[in-house]
């Protein structure tokens, strides 16, 4: 795969400390009663901190070892001319060069970068992974300027620098995820309770100066279930055209669908499913009227979403937040470990070659 991360070089946060801490992720609605809440003592304990990056990622050596380990990048490579194992000089640039061993190769030494993540950086590879640890745990920027700095380095990370990486970050996140969506099952069956509903995100009511266009959000969970299903309506358009095939996507025939009172949900009972309405039909003010009505179950998640959504002010790719959201909301909810779950999704996009 072409290294992704160069083709997305501009911010898509504001550079500002208006990004969401992990804070705001737990205050999410998070009332399943099949979920624990709370971590094991284990599951903290064995969690990457601050203090084990320091530890474990200290100097060159522990980060490319980290790097070797972790697959990404290569330990070894293959002249393309001779077929032959190439030397590895490893005091070259960042992460060393390959050479071949004889002397008559037409290949020029070849940085050991070439292809990974590690391709273009040019800051150090402690730094680097300190920064993927913080953008893993959501620091501010602010946050993350204060922790990067250290007493050798007369420079401070700026803050282009840190919304750079956090963006490779986020489009690495992207990519997976949208990779593994599809391999995800369906939420439902029968006589399981689905609920949908849609909900308009990026409305800014009180600057009247600045338009901002909102984005259509389809959302389905199964009742007690925290596994929030996100779609972003096409064309933000909420036809039975648009919305029918994103439940069908996401939800087991048979599954007993709650809705608000929208007309294109009406065709849902000739798509296999039992379509029960709520009883309430005023879409924008369902935020303000909680526990009326079945679909509260959603409508938490909803105000959990929206919550986190304001505070980001939001500026840029709406995908992407949404994606980076969801992908947070599940690590917190399953007690995973945000670092090796970053590790995990750029190790599967930065695939090395075998
Ligand atoms: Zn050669």
């Amino acid at each position: 795969m072409a290294s992704p991360k160069s083709q997305l070089a501009s911010s898509v946060l504001p550079s500002t400390s208006t990004h969401p801490t992990s804070a705001d992720i737990d205050n999410q609605p998070c009332d399943s009663l099949t979920k624990r809440v709370n971590p094991y003592v284990e599951e903290i304990r064995l969690q990457w901190n601050m203090n084990k990056v320091i530890q474990r990622l200290d100097t060159r050596e522990q980060c490319l070892q980290f790097a070797e380990d972790r697959q990404l990048i290569p330990r070894e490579k293959q002249c393309s001319y001779h077929r032959r194992p190439m030397s590895l000089i490893i005091q070259n640039g960042l992460v060393g060069t390959f050479r071949c061993r004889k002397s008559n190769c037409r290949t020029k030494s070849i940085s050991r970068a070439t292809g990974t993540w590690f391709e273009n950086v040019h800051i150090s590879l402690t730094l680097l992974f300190k920064l993927m640890y913080m953008f893993s745990r959501n620091y501010s920027y602010d946050l993350a300027q204060i922790e990067g700095a250290t007493d050798d380095r007369a420079s401070v990370l700026s803050t282009k620098t840190i919304a750079d990486w956090y963006s490779y970050c986020r489009e690495a996140i992207v990519i997976y995820e949208l990779e593994h969506n599809e391999e995800r099952t369906k939420i439902g069956g029968p006589n399981k309770v689905v609920q949908i509903d849609e909900s308009k995100f990026g409305k800014r009511k009180y600057n009247r100066d600045r338009h901002i266009e909102g984005h259509w959000v389809l959302g389905m969970i199964e009742d007690g279930s925290d596994d929030l299903r996100l779609e972003i309506c096409p064309d933000n358009e909420q036809s039975a055209d648009i919305l029918v095939p994103l439940v069908k996507k996401h939800v087991q025939e048979g599954s007993i669908i709650h809705t608000n009172s929208w007309k294109a949900y009406e065709c849902l009972p000739e798509h296999g499913y039992i379509h029960k309405k709520s009883n309430h039909s005023d879409h924008d003010k369902k935020f303000v009227a909680p526990n009326t009505t079945h679909t509260q179950w959603i409508e938490s998640h909803w105000r959990g979403l929206k919550k986190v959504f304001h505070m980001n002010q939001f500026k840029g790719n709406f995908t992407e937040w949404l994606v980076e959201f969801a992908w947070r909301r599940k690590i917190k909810i399953n007690h995973l470990d945000p670092f090796e779950e970053l590790l995990k999704v750029i190790n599967y996009v930065y695939k090395l070659e075998k």
